[in-house]
């Protein structure tokens, strides 16, 4: 009697200890299931984010201009530079006093050519004229230090390169043109700076 009794705890421990095997084993499959499906969205995902990101660099376009496309700029700003400074060379001859040999100082002119008022209004246009050209010039030599310095044609507001036509037509220029004309960075600009507007 005794012994049937423990033959049935046996047969019951032994059946208890294959479902809980069981258990395992299923438990362990479940998570390997688990594990399996994770990493198939962890791929997609990671898949996802670099098309995204590639979408994006391909949007924002190269961080840097190559050396013949700076080669090309630097030919472009020398050219603009020699002109200005032969205009300004003429104006500076055109506002030489005939007699003296000296230049006319602007209120000089405004003194001398009272009675004159076309001369001197042309005169006054003359040093407009030589004003802007020379500070046009140093915004050009400013252009050409920031070639030096490898910071040239990268806009101020989003870091980004500024459009290679913008450059062309604005050589001085330091930020892309939407800022420079509504003062908010353009929709590249606002990417890179990653603000979503
Ligand atoms: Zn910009």
């Amino acid at each position: 009697m005794a012994k049937r009794k423990s033959k049935a705890i046996i047969r019951s421990t032994v059946e208890i200890m294959r479902e809980r095997a069981a258990a395992r084993a299923k438990q362990l499959r479940k998570a390997k299931a688990n594990l399996k499906k994770a990493t198939a969205v962890r791929s997609v995902k990671l898949k996802k984010a670099a098309a995204a990101k590639s979408n994006v660099v391909k949007k924002l376009g190269p961080r840097k201009f190559t050396p013949d496309q700076l080669e090309y700029f630097k030919k472009i700003i020398v050219e603009k530079r020699r002109d200005t400074i032969e205009e300004l060379d003429t104006l500076k001859e055109s506002m030489m006093d005939v007699t003296t040999g000296e230049y006319v100082s602007e209120s000089s002119t405004y003194s001398l050519h009272m009675e004159q008022g076309t001369d001197a209004m042309e005169r006054e246009k003359t040093f407009l004229f030589a004003s802007r050209g020379s500070k046009f010039v140093s915004q050009l030599d400013d252009a050409l230090a920031r070639l030096e310095s490898g910071t040239y044609g990268v806009c101020k507001v989003c870091q980004l390169l500024i459009p290679k036509e913008r450059l062309e037509a604005v050589p001085t220029a330091q930020t892309c043109a939407e800022y420079k004309n509504t003062n908010k960075p353009c929709e590249r600009g606002r990417i890179a700076l990653g603000k979503k507007q």
